[in-house]
C-alpha cells in the first residue's frame, strides 16, 4: 500500500477543522465545533425531560406564565435577529422550552437547542419582569452561541482524553453525565460548579443584552441585576448561579459599556 503523502494528512487535517469550525452570531468569533451538532441537541433534549421529571415544577400560575412570556418573546427576538443576518438555519433544530422549577437554589440554565429552566429562588433578586429578562437573555445567549458545545469539547478532554460524545457516553456514563451538568451550571447536584470562562460570560452578556432590547425590555436594568446579585454571595455559600457566573465589578463595567449597543436595538423596538 502506498503511503500518503504527509501534506495531505495537513491538508486533510486543515479541512476538518475548517469544517469543525462555526461562527458566534454578533460577535463573529471563530468557534470549533467538534461535537456533531445533532449529538448534543439529542443529549440535551433527553437530560432536560429527565431534569423535569426529578424536579418540581412552580405552581405559582403567574410566575410560571411570566417566565414562558419572557422566554417567547426572546425567542421571537433572536429568531428576527438570526434571520435578519441570514443564520436562521442555525436555529432550525432549536426546540425552545421554557419552565419554572420550584427551587430555593438560585439559578438558571439554558442546555442546547433552547432548553430553559429557571428557579422559582433566583426570582427575588430578578424582581420584575425586565429584571428576569436579564437572566433569560443571557442563558439563551449561551444556547445561541453553542458554548455549551465548546464547554462539552473541553471536558472530554480533560476527562477522557478526548473521547467523542457518543462513545464517552456509551464507556463512561457517569463522568459523562457529570461534565454535562458542570457544562450547564447543574453542578450543584453532582457537587461540581465550574465558573464559565470570561471570554463566553462577555460574549453571553452582549448578547443577552441585545436580545432581551430587541424584545422591547430596557437593558439598562441589567447593571441593577448584577448589582443585586453581587450582594448575595455576603454570608453562607455564593448561590449556584454565582458559582458560574462571577458578578464582579468587571462584570459591571462590561455590560456598562455594552449598553450604548443595545439601547439602539431598544429604541428600535420602542418605536
Ligand atoms: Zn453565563
Amino acid at each position: 500500500m502506498k503511503t500518503i503523502p504527509y501534506h495531505i494528512h495537513l491538508l486533510v487535517f486543515m479541512i476538518f477543522l475548517l469544517a469543525s469550525c462555526s461562527t458566534v452570531p454578533v460577535t463573529g468569533r471563530k468557534q470549533l465545533a467538534l461535537i456533531p451538532s445533532s449529538t448534543m441537541l439529542s443529549m440535551s433534549f433527553q437530560q432536560y425531560d429527565a431534569f423535569l421529571e426529578e424536579n418540581k415544577l412552580s405552581t405559582n400560575q403567574e410566575q410560571t406564565r411570566m417566565v414562558k412570556r419572557v422566554g417567547h418573546n426572546i425567542q421571537k427576538a433572536v429568531e428576527q435577529y438570526m434571520a435578519d443576518n441570514n443564520r436562521s438555519d442555525a436555529l432550525k433544530d432549536y426546540h425552545w422550552e421554557f419552565n419554572l422549577v420550584e427551587s430555593s437554589e438560585v439559578n438558571a440554565w439554558c442546555m442546547p437547542g433552547g432548553k430553559v429552566v429557571i428557579y422559582s429562588g433566583i426570582l427575588p433578586i430578578t424582581q420584575d419582569e425586565a429584571g428576569l429578562a436579564v437572566v433569560m437573555g443571557h442563558e439563551i445567549a449561551h444556547a445561541v452561541a453553542r458554548h455549551g458545545d465548546e464547554r462539552m469539547s473541553q471536558g472530554l478532554l480533560v476527562q477522557t482524553g478526548g473521547l467523542a460524545l457518543s462513545t464517552a457516553l456509551a464507556t463512561k456514563p457517569e463522568t459523562t453525565r457529570q461534565l454535562w451538568m458542570a457544562a450547564f451550571g447543574l453542578g450543584a447536584s453532582v457537587g461540581v460548579m465550574l465558573p464559565y470562562s470570561r471570554l463566553h460570560e462577555n460574549e453571553a452578556d452582549r448578547l443577552g443584552l441585545i436580545f432581551m432590547a430587541m424584545a422591547g425590555y430596557d437593558p439598562r436594568v441589567a447593571v441593577e441585576f448584577w448589582k443585586r446579585m453581587s450582594q448575595e454571595k455576603k454570608g453562607g455559600a455564593p448561590p449556584e448561579f454565582l458559582s458560574t457566573h462571577p458578578a464582579d465589578e468587571t462584570r459591571i463595567q462590561n455590560i456598562t459599556a455594552r449598553l450604548p449597543e443595545a439601547m439602539k436595538y431598544y429604541q428600535k423596538a420602542d418605536g
